[in-house]
């Protein structure tokens, strides 16, 4: 068995197929699994749109069954619009969530019929005013995501509650709506209160709006954050829905404000599966304790996210017996190419070059992030199951 259960039936002889026809590394991404994640969202939170942050993977396939389940889409740059209209989603069912834009950008989307824009500055609200008049605005506010979270988003984004607060006044007063409230609590966030000190800061800026500027927002857009199944355990989707209904039924009671969810990671990580293969295996010495497996994926094609050992994918071989600890690197000339030193995976001592090694729930922030080009490596491919 080299999949985990929640791949879809005959997916095991499809990545061996895959594997006899392409060259390692690849991303092998079972669609079943996002329509599947998908419908949980749906059913987890009945009353919210679901944006999908196509950062985490901008697939052609992942945009196509998005927009056919009837998905909305976080936006993050003109490229990522283009992409995204292809496959005929009305601009209504997009936001340009990135806070850093350029003009350009910025008219490009109105030209396009985007209407719905974050922000966190009065620079960038300034230009949104200009650039793409009367359209809708939520404030993006900090929150405290280095807590929790395995990939924070803290400090660069996001503006503290008081100065929401003007930018949603300045924002009326130069004729945009003033729409909502946004946050995000960090990515592959593990606490679930977090998301409660985050409503609850909303709930605070709501109510000041509208007693002191007679300004009444109708919207909460709540980011990403849900978690993929990698090592460290986290809790079922279904609590983390349960929980988060209730901080916003604590704070807003019957008069809910429209939802926005735009998750990325929860809903293509655990599709994916990187197939590796090992280049070398080494040792420092001949009394070190530690092999060193490299294999022919890394930081720089595909799992950058391992830096400072940050997510920890679970991993597996098509080898058993006794394990010992290895040093997991890759394949490039840059000592920054090492995913795993401190933590001490155990792989069989079986393995040898030329070995397949499986990186499962790969399916976000991995074909994004790769290089083009480091030492010649080529970007990570990808292909469907
Ligand atoms: C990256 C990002 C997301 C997706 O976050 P995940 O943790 O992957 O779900 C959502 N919203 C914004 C604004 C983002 O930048």
């Amino acid at each position: 068995m080299i999949l985990p259960q929640h791949f879809s039936e005959g997916a095991e002889a499809r990545l061996s197929a895959l594997a006899d026809k392409y060259p390692t590394p690849f991303l092998a991404l079972d669609l079943s699994v996002i329509q599947e994640r998908y419908g949980e969202l749906e059913s987890g939170f009945p009353l919210a749109d679901i944006f999908y942050a196509v950062k985490a993977n901008p697939a052609d396939k992942v945009i196509e069954l998005l927009a056919e389940a009837g998905s909305s889409f976080d936006i993050a740059s003109p490229q990522e619009l283009d992409k995204v209209l292809k496959y005929g989603v009305e601009p209504e069912r997009m936001s340009y969530g990135n806070t850093i834009k350029k003009c350009s950008a910025i008219k490009y989307f109105f030209e396009k019929g985007v209407r719905l824009f974050a922000t966190d500055s009065e620079a960038d609200l300034k230009n949104i005013a200009e650039y793409a008049p009367g359209s809708d605005v939520y404030i993006r506010v900090l929150t405290d995501g280095s807590e929790g979270a395995d990939w924070p988003l803290s400090r660069k984004f996001g503006c503290n509650p008081e100065m929401a607060i003007e930018l949603a006044v300045l924002a009326r007063d130069l004729g945009l709506n003033p729409y909502g409230v946004s946050f995000h609590v960090g990515s592959q966030q593990r606490d679930i209160d977090v998301w409660d000190g985050a409503i609850a800061k909303v709930k605070v800026i709501y109510e000041r709006l509208q007693e002191e500027y007679g300004i009444r927002l109708e919207m909460i857009n709540m980011g990403g954050g849900f978690p993929a199944m990698y090592l460290q355990k986290t809790n079922e989707f279904s609590t983390y829905a349960q929980e988060i209904s209730r901080f916003l039924k604590e704070d807003f009671g019957e008069d809910l404000p429209r939802i926005i969810l735009e998750p990325g990671r929860s809903l293509v990580g655990d599709a994916g599966v990187i197939v590796s293969e090992i280049v070398l295996i080494s040792r420092k010495s001949s009394t070190a304790l530690e092999r060193w497996v490299y294999t022919d994926v890394g930081m720089f094609n595909g799992l950058i996210e391992t830096l400072g050992e940050a997510i920890k994918y679970p991993i597996g071989t098509s080898k058993s017996g006794p394990e010992e600890e290895v040093i997991l690197a890759g394949p490039t000339c840059d000592s920054l190419d090492i995913m795993y030193e401190q933590h001490k995976y155990e792989l069989p001592l079986a393995l040898e070059i030329g070995d397949y090694i499986y990186w499962y729930s790969t399916g976000a922030y991995t074909t994004s992030y790769s290089s083009i080009e480091f030492n010649g490596f080529p970007p990570l491919e990808y292909h469907i199951l």
